[in-house]
């Protein structure tokens, strides 16, 4: 158990929550969590106390055993809630690098490739300035990564 007064929310900022205390930190490899994130595998923290602090997430019954949370507004999977509890999606946290897995579950269904991704050619920032044009034109509508008092900004 960890005593963390972290804070988070979804891309559009319609739904933000805010935790009191956490549990465990663990990645799910299950097909369903794959499908629900939209990526390799769901990064998901218990939470034993929190409270949603602007909005509420939608829910879909993805199982007899399982609901999963997200922004109707804007589809960012947020969390996953059963009969033992509730968890929250790391990378929805404002800080999600304070949230590191501890156990990794569902391994059976792990994609193949997922442990070589650190190791694939990394394309960085400054290697071509026509890439780099393309990024500098970037305006970001996404919500950021703290909570706002109003949003989006009048
Ligand atoms: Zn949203
Ligand atoms: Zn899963």
């Amino acid at each position: 158990m960890k005593n963390n007064a972290l804070s988070g929310g979804c891309q559009c900022g319609a739904v933000r929550f805010s935790t009191q205390k956490l549990g465990r930190a663990s990645i799910c490899h299950c097909r369903m969590c794959q499908k629900a994130f939209g990526g390799f595998y769901a990064a998901l923290v218990s939470a034993d106390e929190f409270s949603w602090t602007r909005g509420k997430p939608s829910w879909f019954r993805s199982s007899n055993q399982v609901e999963r949370g997200f922004c109707e507004k804007c589809g960012t999977p947020l969390a996953y809630r059963f009969d033992g509890g509730i968890e929250l999606a790391i990378a929805a946290f404002d800080k999600p690098e304070l949230l590191p897995p501890e156990i990794q579950i569902c391994t059976k269904h792990r994609v193949k490739y997922v442990d070589g991704l650190a190791n694939i050619e990394a394309f960085e920032y400054g290697a071509d300035e026509n890439v780099d044009a393309i990024f500098n034109n970037v305006h970001s509508y996404q919500h950021p990564d703290h909570d706002t008092e109003e949003w989006p900004p009048k």
